[in-house]
């Protein structure tokens, strides 16, 4: 058996960068960008008014009470028709143009009209008070976005600002999800006394989504060889990215998924990982396709595909951070670790005044689907951490993203 860290490498090894596609604006938000996006005006495109107020030169108000004539008024989206004269101050609106000449804007607030075209300055000013100027966020032709970032709603207001309406990124991957199993029958339908639902075809189906990828559903293969291999084939030759399976590869009298995948002469890379929950996971490529052979147990199947498929998908897309960064917390209660193997063990995170505390979930195991759902987190524990008391610190791999970069 390998390591956690070994199988990744493995799988993270074999995965080939999908191609790009140019995609509507709004329908591009969480997925990875590809192309450099690049300012095509500085930011802001002019000296930009940040209050309203009245533009003026500092040196005129340089002592509180200065009179000022008023020269005008400049509206957002409206070129200043001249420059200030000295002695003078134009009302201005917030987000408009800096007239030449003029080098402050007073708040509007510390200033009062005097009734005869002129206007009593209660400050003193001082020269860049209240301008962003001309591309100091950022100026024309540079960088602003890199490729490999995951488009969140930020990210597209900065392409709409700088007109990329239709940004390059990787085209989705496509997953086909194969679930195998005699006993399990559709979430619809009604189970006889010995058969359960279809837990792990929609978890996979939602976890691939969240990844960035599309799942097409192969449906439920009963537990025979030429079934299992017939589906693996099928998906393999719809040209799919990566195949998940679910079921059938532990050391059961009807696992056929290895058998199959070995008749087929696909490449087996992993067969068995030191991992708790999911030790009998298998990986293997045909082609450019990757592989995973889930165990069946909801909860290794998604641990499984949290560790090793999620960063293969996202990687696959050309994503920077494909990787969860690991948190430290502080235990609430005492988790113990027997197996030998590193174990991720469902705990309930908080944030309190700035730091993380970690309430272990009462879980029945590696099928127990809801533990792992009232979890946000997993506590890892190495095989040398047989037992964790309250107050310990503990290493968390966070089920959601947070501080991703
Ligand atoms: P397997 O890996 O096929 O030996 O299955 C391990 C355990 O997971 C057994 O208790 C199965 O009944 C259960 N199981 C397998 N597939 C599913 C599924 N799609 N949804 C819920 N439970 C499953
Ligand atoms: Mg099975």
């Amino acid at each position: 058996m390998i390591t956690v860290d070994e199988a990744l490498a493995a799988v993270l090894g074999r995965v080939r960068t999908l191609g790009t596609e140019a995609t509507p604006l709004v329908k591009s938000v969480s997925r990875i960008l590809r192309a450099p996006v690049v300012a095509d005006r500085d930011l802001p495109p002019f000296n930009r008014a940040a209050m309203d107020g009245f533009a003026v030169r500092s040196v005129d108000v340089s002592v509180e009470g200065t009179r000022l004539k008023v020269a005008g008024e400049i509206r957002a989206g409206v070129w200043p028709d001249r420059a200030l004269g000295s002695g003078e101050a134009m009302r201005i609106m917030t987000g408009a143009p800096v007239p030449e000449g003029a080098d402050a804007v007073v708040q509007v607030e510390r200033t009062t009209m005097t009734g005869v075209g002129e206007v009593l300055i209660g400050a003193v000013g001082s020269a860049g008070q209240n301008i962003v100027p001309r591309g100091s966020e950022a100026p024309r032709g540079s960088e602003l976005l890199r490729p490999g970032l995951r488009l969140g709603p930020a990210h597209l207001a900065v392409l709409a600002s700088v007109g990329v309406i239709e940004p390059v990124v990787s085209r989705r991957p496509r997953v086909a999800v194969i679930v195998t199993g005699d006993e399990v029958v559709d979430p619809g339908s009604r189970p006889g006394a010995a058969q359960i639902r279809n837990a792990n075809g929609p978890a996979l189906a939602a976890a691939i989504r969240e990844a960035g990828g599309v799942s097409t559903d192969a449906g439920v293969v009963p537990d025979q060889s030429a079934k299992t291999r017939a589906a693996i084939e099928r998906a393999l030759s719809e040209g799919h990215d990566a195949i998940v399976l679910s079921g059938g590869v532990s050391a059961g009298d009807f696992d056929f998924v290895e058998k199959a995948l070995g008749e087929i002469g696909v490449t087996l890379h992993v067969t068995a990982v030191r991992v708790k929950p999911g030790a009998p996971f298998v990986f293997a490529t045909h082609g450019d396709t990757l592989i995973f052979g889930l165990p069946g147990n909801p909860v290794s199947a998604q641990v499984t595909f949290e560790l090793f498929a999620r960063p293969a998908l996202l990687k696959m897309q050309g994503a920077v951070a494909f990787l969860r960064p690991k948190v430290a917390a502080t235990l609430d209660s005492p988790l113990t670790n027997r197996s030998g193997r590193r174990n991720y063990l469902p705990v309930v995170a908080t944030a309190s005044e700035g730091s993380l505390r970690a309430a272990p979930v009462r879980t029945q195991g590696s099928g127990d689907t809801l533990a792992h759902a009232m979890a946000n987190a997993l506590a890892v524990l190495e095989p040398d951490q047989t037992s964790l008391a309250a107050g310990d610190r503990v290493l968390l791999y966070p089920l959601s993203s947070i501080l991703e970069v």
